[in-house]
C-alpha cells in the first residue's frame, strides 16, 4: 500500500472569521478521520524558506496534500521555491494539470494542491481528499495533528510556474531590483525574493508565457486563479523594450508594467544590485592612457 501522505493546512494571512472557522472545522474533521498526519502552518506564501515549517516539509519526503488560501499553481510554485519539490498530483479525474508543475522534479514525491477558497464545507473537502487518502490507509485511530507555530509577516515576491516558463529572461532584464538571477545551469531563479517591491506585479505583465504569479494580487490572472495565458501574438522573444508596439493588448500591458516598475523605482532608495564589478583606480588609469593614445600626439 502506498505511503500515507502528510496533509499540510496553511492558515490564511487574513484574520477573517469565515476562514478561521473553516480551518478549525476541517482540522477537527481530518483528525477524526485519521489516516494521515496533519500539519498546521502559518500562511504558506509568508513562510521563510529557511524556517522550521519548510524544513519540516522538506525532511518528511513522503507524499503531500496541501490546503492553502492560494491558487493551486501558486501553491505548487511557492513550495518549489521553498525547496519542497515533487510531482504535481491531478486533483480531478479529468484534470491533466496542463501548464503546471515542475519540468524536471528530482523526486517521485506526489504533491496535491488545493485552494481552500473553493469550498466552505469540511465534508466536501473530505470527499475531495478521499481519492488521495482512501487508497493509502484505512481510517482507524484518530490522525495526529502537529501545529508548527512560526512567526511570519506578509511577504511579496514573484512565484514562477516553471512548467510554463520558456526561459526568455524578459523578467530578469526587466526587474530593476535584482530579484531574479541565474542558477548554475543558467536557469531563471528568484534569487532575492525580499528585494521585490511590495505591491509591484510589473514583471508578471511582461512575461510572455504567463508564468509569473503573485498569489496575493487581486487580478486572477496574476494570482494564478485563472489559467488564462497571454495572447500567443505576444510570444515574440525580443528584449522587452524592443517588442513591437502593435500587439493588441500587449501595448496596454507594457505601459502598465513600465508605469508600475518605474513607480516602484522612484520609491526605492536601494540601488539595483550590479552585475558588473565597480571600476578600480587602475581601470581609470587604463582609460586615461587609452584616451591619450587616441589623441595620436
Ligand atoms: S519572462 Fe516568464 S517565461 Fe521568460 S524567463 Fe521570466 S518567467 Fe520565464
Ligand atoms: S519587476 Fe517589480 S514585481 Fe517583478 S520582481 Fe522586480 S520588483 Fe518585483
Amino acid at each position: 500500500m502506498p505511503e500515507i501522505p502528510t496533509i499540510m493546512l496553511a492558515r490564511s494571512r487574513v484574520e477573517a472569521p469565515v476562514r478561521r472557522e473553516l480551518e478549525s472545522r476541517l482540522t477537527d474533521a481530518l483528525a477524526a478521520r485519521g489516516g494521515g498526519r496533519l500539519v498546521i502552518t502559518a500562511p504558506l506564501y509568508d513562510l521563510d524558506s529557511e524556517g522550521p515549517s519548510v524544513a519540516r516539509l522538506r525532511a518528511a519526503g513522503n507524499d503531500l496534500i496541501v490546503l492553502a488560501w492560494m491558487a493551486p499553481r501558486a501553491i505548487f510554485g511557492t513550495l518549489a521555491q521553498h525547496g519542497v519539490e515533487g510531482q504535481l498530483g491531478p486533483i480531478t479525474p479529468e484534470d491533466n494539470q496542463e501548464g503546471t508543475g515542475t519540468k524536471e522534479a528530482s523526486t517521485e514525491r506526489m504533491i496535491w494542491c488545493f485552494d481552500l477558497g473553493q469550498s466552505a464545507e469540511e465534508d466536501e473537502w473530505l470527499q475531495r481528499l478521499e481519492p488521495m487518502l482512501g487508497q493509502r490507509a484505512e481510517p482507524a485511530a484518530p490522525g495526529q495533528v502537529e501545529v508548527l507555530d512560526e512567526e511570519t509577516h506578509p511577504r511579496w515576491y514573484p512565484v514562477v510556474d516553471t512548467a510554463r516558463c520558456i526561459g526568455c529572461l524578459e523578467c530578469f532584464n526587466f526587474c530593476l531590483f535584482g530579484v531574479y538571477g541565474l542558477g548554475e545551469d543558467d536557469r531563471l531563479q528568484v534569487e532575492q525574493p525580499n528585494a521585490c517591491r511590495p505591491g509591484c506585479p510589473a514583471c508578471a505583465r511582461v512575461c510572455p508565457a504567463g508564468a509569473i504569479l503573485f498569489p496575493e494580487h487581486a487580478d486572477p490572472v496574476i494570482s494564478g486563479h485563472s489559467e488564462a495565458r497571454p495572447d500567443p501574438m505576444q510570444l515574440d522573444l525580443l528584449p522587452f523594450p524592443s517588442r513591437p508596439a502593435s500587439i493588441g493588448q500587449g501595448d496596454a500591458q507594457r505601459d502598465t508594467a513600465l508605469a508600475e516598475r518605474n513607480a516602484c523605482s522612484e520609491k526605492s532608495t536601494e540601488p539595483k544590485k550590479s552585475t558588473t564589478p565597480p571600476q578600480s583606480p587602475s581601470d581609470d588609469l587604463d582609460d586615461l592612457v587609452d584616451q591619450v593614445d587616441d589623441l595620436d600626439l
